[in-house]
């Protein structure tokens, strides 16, 4: 069986816990926009979605990488930047249909989700488990489904830049 992200995002309060520990895990320092997680806020609805990478069966960001540094793992199913490859040209970002590659504001490199090497500390700290890592087989609704109206929330967000229909 292998586990995948899902946000069961309705719930969300918007505390941003999950992007300070993001952010220290991956940084050393508490700071929500260094984070691989973005908490992304519409107030008058009273909606937070905690944007992060779905880590996608065929990722729409690989392809729109001319240096190809984007990686898909065969046998985890995680999907990573290869820094090294890696040449800042930022053509990854709008091809996200989750908005889920952003720049760190300190050293001005795309970031992403990478799954934590398989433990996500986002999954562990959140303390009403909307950020959830499981088995796909236990997910409570199909992940095409999920995967469609996480992206279309997303997309509809205030000041959201994000591709639709490339799921
Ligand atoms: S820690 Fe949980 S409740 Fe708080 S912003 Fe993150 S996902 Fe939402």
């Amino acid at each position: 069986m292998s586990k995948v992200l899902y946000v069961d995002y309705d719930r969300c309060n918007g505390c941003e816990l999950c992007a300070l520990h993001c952010s220290f895990a991956k940084t050393g320092t508490f700071n929500p926009r260094r984070s691989r997680v973005q908490v992304i806020g519409w107030e008058e609805k009273g909606l937070f979605v905690p944007a992060l990478c779905q880590h996608c069966a065929n990722p729409p960001c690989a392809p729109a990488c001319p240096e190809s540094a984007i990686i898909k793992d065969g046998k985890t199913g995680t999907v990573s930047i290869d820094y090294a490859t890696c040449k800042d040209r930022f053509s990854c970002i709008p091809a996200c249909p989750y908005g889920a590659i952003t720049i760190d504001p300190a050293t001005k490199r795309v970031i992403q989700c990478d799954l934590c090497g398989g433990d996500p500390v986002c999954a562990k700290v959140c303390p009403i488990g909307v950020i959830q890592f499981v088995e796909e087989e236990k997910l409570p609704v199909k992940r095409e489904a999920y995967l469609e109206k996480y992206g279309e929330t997303l997309a509809s967000m205030p000041g959201r830049v994000v591709k639709e229909g490339s799921r």
